[in-house]
């Protein structure tokens, strides 16, 4: 699937400690062992926030990605389908 990273939200924190957190929490599993952009291999993952690409669906959503990706704003990217788009609403989520 595709995903645009969206503007590093990373002051915004939930109940859950840290978007990485948040998101293994929501889709029931666990973080992936490397970055899952097409051709990425660093290890250290945050959890983003993003959206679909070419799609009509605005929402936010939180999915791994590397230290890298993430603060490449903007960026769509290639990644892998294996892992979930969980929620960024915590009004929806953990709030
Ligand atoms: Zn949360
Ligand atoms: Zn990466």
């Amino acid at each position: 699937m595709r995903i645009r990273n969206i503007n590093g939200t990373s002051q915004n924190t939930c109940k859950c400690g840290s978007w990485l957190n948040h998101w293994t929490k929501f889709s029931g599993q666990t973080v992936p062992s490397y970055c899952p952009a097409q051709g990425c291999f660093e290890e250290e993952l945050v959890g983003a926030h993003v959206q679909k690409d070419s799609s009509s669906d605005n929402s936010w959503y939180i999915f791994p990605l590397c230290k890298t990706h993430n603060a490449a704003t903007g960026q769509s990217l290639e990644v892998s389908d294996t892992y979930k788009l969980v929620s960024a609403n915590v009004s929806q989520t953990c709030g």
